[in-house]
């Protein structure tokens, strides 16, 4: 599916700001907001600016669909980035950016909405995805560098085993609502009269009762159960990626599917090496005689040590380059590289001997050397 550009969608820059597509997503969502625009598209225009505003609004999505583009959002277990549009919830998106600026006229509309985009029925007795979680996961530099399979224990929210989720026993209609879950009432809004339905108070929109509640989810459905997830961390991950296991999070509630869990990766520092996205930088301390003689200098890389052939008259702060001694790009085989900075120690305790011998060096007049010549002109 072609998908077209987030910012576009809003028509903001590339670096609005925060209120900047907020505004920008109000304007859009009140000018095709279902209720008002009855247009062929309009819904699915509404549905697309949601979206957009769904990512933008959120630095960490917004970072992650800058670097990979609607990649970043690409379906599939365990995909790199993760984040389903289709689990976009445009109610929680308008209460937060109306408020409660529109009083109940725009909260009232919530409910067709709703069911707008949810397939029909009262809110509550639909299958409804179970909710996504987030795990922050700490690894170390060289589990970062190299990935792993790890296994990881979690306490969620499964379908309850004693009742199989639907909260009790014997069930019947709600005699409050007749089973609809809702109860429908007229209101003016902003947009003219709208008919709103409200969630039944008695069986909070479940449209049933039952002759027992399960007593083990108290009716709810669900109970708290621990489940160990197995998940394999790609080489090359970094503080800020997440991984996606779909359909292993929270049971959905009336036959909904599972949420997603979400691994928030944090790699720590090495004390070794700087990392930058794939590559490093390490530094290697030389002698004053090595670095003016030209040596050969065992450096580290994350794969093993390796030769390095430092030429004679290196200056301190000289980089060199080990191409593809760095990180794996994740799932894909490009290598960063590593960087290697000299540091050309100067002694600060020199032995008798040490300090003879700088002296008898002083006396060559090393001033004289071609490097002063520029220098010399002003003495
Ligand atoms: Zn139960
Ligand atoms: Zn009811």
């Amino acid at each position: 599916m072609n998908k077209k550009d987030y910012y576009e969608v809003l028509g903001v820059q590339k670096n609005a700001t925060q209120d900047e597509i907020k505004s920008a997503f109000r304007k859009l969502a009140k000018k095709y907001h279902p209720d008002v625009n009855k247009e062929p598209g309009a819904e699915e225009k509404f549905k697309e600016i949601g979206e957009a505003y769904a990512v933008l609004s959120d630095e960490n999505k917004r970072r992650q669909y800058d670097q990979f583009g609607h990649a970043a959002f690409e379906q599939g277990s365990g995909s790199y980035g993760g984040f389903d549009p289709g689990d976009i919830d445009l109610n929680d998106i308008l209460r937060s950016v109306f408020g409660g600026g529109f009083g109940g006229d725009f909260s009232s509309s919530f409910s067709s909405f709703s069911d707008f985009f949810g397939g029909g029925g009262s809110s509550s007795s639909r299958a409804r995805k179970g909710r996504d979680t987030l795990v922050r996961l700490d690894l170390t530099f060289e589990e970062a560098a190299f990935g792993l399979d790890k296994d990881i224990e979690l306490t969620l929210n499964d379908t309850c085993s004693e009742c199989h989720g639907k909260g009790g026993f014997g069930e019947k209609k709600c005699d409050y609502c007749g089973g609809h879950g809702y109860v429908v009432t007229e209101q003016r809004s902003i947009f003219g009269i709208v008919q709103s339905r409200n969630t039944c108070p008695k069986c909070d929109g479940s449209g049933k009762s039952f002759d027992r509640v399960c007593s083990k989810c108290k009716g709810t459905g669900q109970t708290k159960s621990k489940k160990t997830i197995s998940i394999h961390i790609p080489e090359g991950v970094d503080t800020g990626h997440q991984l996606r296991i779909s359909g292993k999070g929270e049971a959905g509630v009336n036959g909904g599917s599972n949420g997603d869990i979400y691994f928030e990766i944090h790699v720590a520092k090495s004390p070794f090496y700087e990392r930058d996205g794939e590559d490093v930088t390490v530094h290697v301390p030389i002698t004053i005689t090595d670095a003016v003689l030209g040596c050969k200098k065992e450096v580290p890389t994350i794969y093993g040590n390796v030769m390095m052939e430092i030429k004679a008259g290196c200056q301190s702060g000289t980089k060199y380059k080990l191409k593809g001694k760095g990180l794996k790009v994740p799932n894909s085989s490009r290598k960063g590289d590593e960087y290697v900075v000299v540091d050309v120690m100067i002694p600060t305790k020199l032995t008798r001997e040490q300090k003879k011998l700088f002296e008898s060096l002083e006396d060559t007049d090393l001033k004289t050397n071609s490097e002063f010549k520029d220098y010399q002109k002003y003495l």
